[in-house]
C-alpha cells in the first residue's frame, strides 16, 4: 500500500470492546480498520482466559474467552472490518484538516477522521530476559516470538520459559519435519512447569530418547564472540554457572500490558486510564474516543457489558464529525429495512 490508508474510523485494540465497537459502527454504515499488537483477536479474554467460563454476558449464560471473540467476529462479519494484527499502535497526531495520523510500529499509517481506543490495559508485550548485553541480539539471534518457524530449522536453539508456548515450541522443533531444529535445550528455573501436563508428559519422554534436552537454571549471562552470540551462561539450582553453546535464544516469560505510547497522544490521562465524558465516550481530544477497560469515567465498571453500551454512544458520537450532513435515528435491527441491509440480511 503506497501512502496512508484514508479512512473514517480506526479501532486501537481487537479486544471484545473494540470488536463490538465495529459492530456500532457497521450499523452507523461507517467502516474501520482495527489494530492490535497481539498476532490475533480478542484481547484479555483470548489471551488470559481463553477457556475460562464467562456468565455475565447478556443472554449468553455462558461461554469461554475464545467462544465470545469467535461470535463477535461472527456477529461483525457483515461490516468488512480491516484486521491489521501483530502491530503496536505508536503515533497518533493531530493533522491541519482535522484528521489524524496513525502509524503502527510495523510502519502501516492511516489518515483518518475519528479514533477508537478499544486499549483495555493496555498493549500486551513480551517480558524480556533481562541479561547484560543480550537485547542488541533482540530480532537476530534472540526471540520473543516465532513469526515464521522455518526461520530455526537447522539452529541449534535454547528455548527459555514454562508454560505452554515454552514447551509447545521446544516440542514443535525437536519434532521430525521441515522446521527440526539441529538440537533443541529446554531451560527453565525449576523442575515444575505452567504447562500442560500433557506436554510435559511429552517433553520428558523425548528427553529420555535424546532428542531434547532440559536443564534447570536461570540465563545469568552471555558467550561472545566475534559479535556474535556464542552461548549462555546457565546458573544451575547447585549454584554452578556452566556455559551452554547455541546459536538462537527463543524466551517465553509470557506477556504484559503497557500503556505504553498511548500516554504520549497529549490525552487526558488519571491512573493509567483516559478521561472520558458519558454521553460520547469522547476523550479530551474531539474525534478521538475511548471505550472499555481503558477509560475512566464516575461509576466506571471494568466489564465487558459496559463496553458493549460505551461502543453505541461511541459511534452515534462520531457521527458528526464522519458525515456532519447526515440526520441519524435510532432504528431496531428488528424491524429497520435499512439495517437489514447492512446486516445483510434482507
Ligand atoms: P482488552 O480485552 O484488554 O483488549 C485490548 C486490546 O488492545 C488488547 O488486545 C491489546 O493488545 C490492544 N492494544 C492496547 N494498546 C494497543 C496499541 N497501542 N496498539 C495496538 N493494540 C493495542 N469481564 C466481564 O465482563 N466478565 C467476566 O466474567 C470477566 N472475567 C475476567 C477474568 C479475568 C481473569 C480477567 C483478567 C478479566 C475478566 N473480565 C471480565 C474483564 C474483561 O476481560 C475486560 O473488561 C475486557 O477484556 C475489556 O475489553 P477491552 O476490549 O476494553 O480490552
Amino acid at each position: 500500500h503506497d501512502g496512508p490508508i484514508e479512512t473514517d474510523a480506526v479501532i486501537v485494540g481487537a479486544g471484545p470492546v473494540g470488536l463490538f465497537q465495529v459492530f456500532e459502527l457497521g450499523l452507523l454504515e461507517i467502516k474501520a480498520h482495527v489494530i492490535d499488537s497481539l498476532a490475533y483477536p480478542g484481547g484479555q479474554p483470548v489471551e488470559l482466559y481463553p477457556d475460562k467460563p464467562i456468565y455475565d454476558i447478556p443472554a449468553i449464560p455462558v461461554c469461554t474467552g475464545q467462544e465470545l471473540t469467535d461470535r463477535l467476529l461472527k456477529q461483525i462479519e457483515p461490516f468488512g472490518a480491516t484486521f491489521h494484527l501483530g502491530q503496536e499502535v505508536t503515533v497518533v497526531q493531530k493533522q491541519e484538516d482535522g484528521r489524524f495520523f496513525v502509524q503502527t510500529a510495523k510502519g502501516t499509517t492511516f489518515l483518518t477522521k475519528t479514533i477508537f481506543i478499544a486499549a483495555g490495559v493496555g498493549s500486551f508485550q513480551p517480558r524480556l530476559l533481562k541479561v547484560e548485553g543480550l537485547e542488541k541480539y533482540d530480532g537476530s539471534q534472540l526471540h520473543y516470538r516465532v513469526k515464521s518457524p522455518a526461520d530455526f530449522a537447522g539452529k541449534n536453539l535454547i528455548v527459555v520459559g514454562g508454560g505452554d508456548s515454552a514447551l509447545d515450541w521446544a516440542l514443535n522443533f525437536a519434532a521430525d519435519g521441515p522446521n527440526k531444529a539441529e538440537s533443541v535445550i529446554l531451560i527453565h528455573r525449576r523442575d515444575g512447569f505452567k504447562a500442560a501436563p500433557a506436554s510435559v508428559a511429552k517433553m520428558r519422554e523425548r528427553c529420555e530418547a535424546y532428542e531434547m534436552q532440559f536443564i534447570v537454571g536461570q540465563i545469568t549471562g552471555i558467550d561472545e564472540r566475534d559479535g556474535k552470540l556464542v552461548g549462555a551462561k546457565v546458573t544451575g539450582s547447585d549454584g554452578v554457572t556452566r556455559v551452554v553453546p547455541m546459536d538462537t535464544l527463543l524466551v517465553f516469560f509470557g506477556l504484559s500490558p503497557k500503556l505504553g505510547p498511548i500516554a504520549e497522544w497529549s490525552l487526558e490521562i488519571e491512573r493509567k486510564q483516559l478521561v472520558v465524558d458519558t454521553e460520547k465516550f469522547s476523550t479530551n481530544i474531539p474525534g478521538i474516543f475511548a471505550v472499555g477497560d481503558i477509560n475512566t469515567y464516575p461509576g466506571k465498571k471494568k466489564l465487558i457489558l459496559s463496553g458493549f453500551h460505551e461502543c453505541a454512544l461511541a459511534a452515534f458520537g462520531a457521527m458528526p464529525i464522519i458525515s456532519p450532513e447526515k440526520k441519524v435515528f435510532l432504528q431496531y435491527t428488528t424491524t429497520s429495512p435499512k439495517l437489514h441491509k447492512v446486516l445483510g440480511v434482507e
